[in-house]
């Protein structure tokens, strides 16, 4: 058993966004699959026709995609045990609930909603079980020709998986280790329903399991309480020998701590849930996306990689690449992760530092265009990217800490020139652009070479005087070096807008 091949699968279904967890779930499949030469599989679970929604399979596509989380096989991508969409596997569900039902480790059950409801008002705590299934409308109490005669008659039914009471049933989970249960806690739960010729979700998820020779399940902790019933059926098909590791991913827990996180929780605190944004087509709602917030891909897997996972040492930067050699189930914790969305930044803004000016200026270019900023030479974009970058986390940031490169300011900060415009600024400022056009080379080094010494040799305050300056030209007293934006702007521009301040703000004091 131990030479079998590593496949895991990422079974998602369809019923609205990836959630941020789901996200994680995918990754560390991948992760785990990749780490180990095997294969990753991407199986649709679109079982439950109630909640399937138009669009969300193609957004899981996309979202993973994005992410660089590859499949080898599955919805999209073909492979050996196509089809991988579920809703597509019906002939070979009915087959597999047929084969329960001959060896009598199923039974059939007509019972309505109403009557089970009428159940459960009578009963307190009422549950379809060893107990209590004698007293029911089932194949168990009716006699073969009943049973014939209603499903002839096109009469709704379901099929139960009859659970013997009394037998320690025990999950084996590579994160968790032994978890027993007593089986006469499980309900007899429905696999199967005519209905909609649709099995249930535990049927379809242990059947393509096993055909797709699924090695390992690595999932959210939400699916642990269906795992014995998982063993269970896996026992009843009689394929103990080629069951799947169990591995249940710790929960993602709200920023505070304290249960599970929500979209609520992002809505609330201001940072997205899902990998893409989302239109709901229900209801018409958009939900916000890391991709459209910004994001890096490669800080948004770095970032769900550390929740609930470690490498054991301090180190917080990894690649992917990186990721597939370190990971391990061993390091997943079992206790929640606490979603440190202010992490999640701190990773954008590392994994923004590594990309080129080149890279940014890129990504920045339609940013400027929705300013109406278009003539800007790349070369020229890439520079004035360099001066900024290690100040931003995201790239939409860089707008507010590049403004002045390409529009003079209208307006000077009010704080600032109470602080450092003095009755004689005017008049330094009049000797400064002599200087200035008297200078041959405008480099910022050159620039400076000329200007520092000349407010020295004069005895002006250095403080004053060149944030007078910084004041003009950038319009408010920050930004990167001063020569440097000198030299990007230019000497008419640069003397345009030292000229522009001596007037306004002269007016503005008066
Ligand atoms: N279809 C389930 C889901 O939506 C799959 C759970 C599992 O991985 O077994 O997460």
């Amino acid at each position: 058993m131990s030479e079998r091949k590593v496949r895991v699968r990422f079974a998602p279904s369809p019923t609205g966004a990836l959630h941020i967890g789901g996200v994680r779930t995918a990754l560390y499949n991948y992760l785990f699959a990749k780490q180990h030469g095997g294969d990753m599989i991407l199986r649709i679970e679109d079982t439950d026709s109630q909640r399937f929604v138009p669009g969300a399979e193609a957004y899981i596509v996309e979202a993973l995609e994005w992410l660089g989380i590859k499949f080898d096989e599955g919805v999209g991508y073909g492979g050996d045990f196509a089809p991988y969409r579920q809703s597509e596997r019906k002939e070979i569900y009915r087959k597999y609930v047929n084969q329960l039902l001959d060896a009598d480790k199923a039974y059939i059950a007509f019972d309505t909603p109403a009557e089970l409801e009428a159940k459960r008002q009578e009963v307190a705590n009422f549950q379809y079980d060893a107990t209590t299934r004698g007293g029911m409308r089932n194949s168990l109490t009716m006699s073969k020709d009943e049973v014939d005669a209603l499903i002839a008659s096109g009469h709704p039914y379901v099929v139960r998986f009859k659970i013997e009471p009394g037998e320690e049933v025990v999950v084996d989970d590579l994160i968790r280790g032994k978890v027993t249960i007593n089986s006469s806690i499980l309900d007899d739960k429905v696999l199967y329903k005519s209905a909609d010729n649709l099995p249930t979700y535990h049927l379809a998820n242990i059947v393509d399991d096993h055909l797709m020779e699924v090695s390992h399940v690595i999932r959210g902790e939400e699916w642990l309480p269906s795992a014995p019933l998982h063993v269970l059926l896996y026992r009843a098909f009689g394929w103990d020998d080629t069951m799947p590791r169990f591995a249940h991913l710790p929960l993602l827990l709200k920023p505070e701590g304290n249960g599970k996180l929500s979209k609520r929780d992002g809505d609330r605190l201001g940072f997205p849930v899902f990998p893409l944004e989302w239109h709901d087509p229900k209801t018409g709602d958009v939900s916000s996306g890391y991709r459209e917030s910004g994001y890096l891909p490669e800080a948004v897997i770095n970032f769900l990689a550390l929740l609930g996972w470690n490498p054991g040492n301090d180190e917080e930067i990894f690649s992917m690449d990186e990721l597939i050699k370190l990971f391990s189930l061993d390091r997943c914790s079992k206790s929640g992760a606490r979603f440190d969305y202010e992490k999640g930044k701190w990773f954008n803004h590392k994994y923004l530092q590594t990309k080129s000016n080149e890279e940014l200026a890129t990504l920045f270019t339609p940013i400027l265009a929705s300013h109406g900023i278009t003539d800007v030479e790349p070369e020229k974009l890439a520079q004035i990217i360099g001066l900024v970058k290690e100040r931003v986390s995201f790239v939409k940031e860089l707008w507010n800490q590049t403004t002045f490169f390409f529009v003079a300011p209208e307006t000077f900060s009010a704080k600032d020139i109470k602080k450092r415009w003095k009755a004689d600024t005017p008049a330094i400022l009049e000797e400064l652009i002599t200087i200035l056009e008297g200078i041959a080379d405008f480099s910022s080094a050159s620039t400076e070479s000329v200007v520092i010494p000349w407010i020295e040799q004069k005895g002006y305050h250095m403080g004053n005087v060149m944030n007078a300056f910084r004041l003009a030209v950038v319009g408010e007293c920050r930004g990167p070096h001063m020569f440097d934006i000198t030299e990007i702007i230019g000497r008419d521009e640069t003397i345009r807008r030292l000229r522009t301040a001596m007037t306004t703000i002269t007016i503005a004091n008066e």
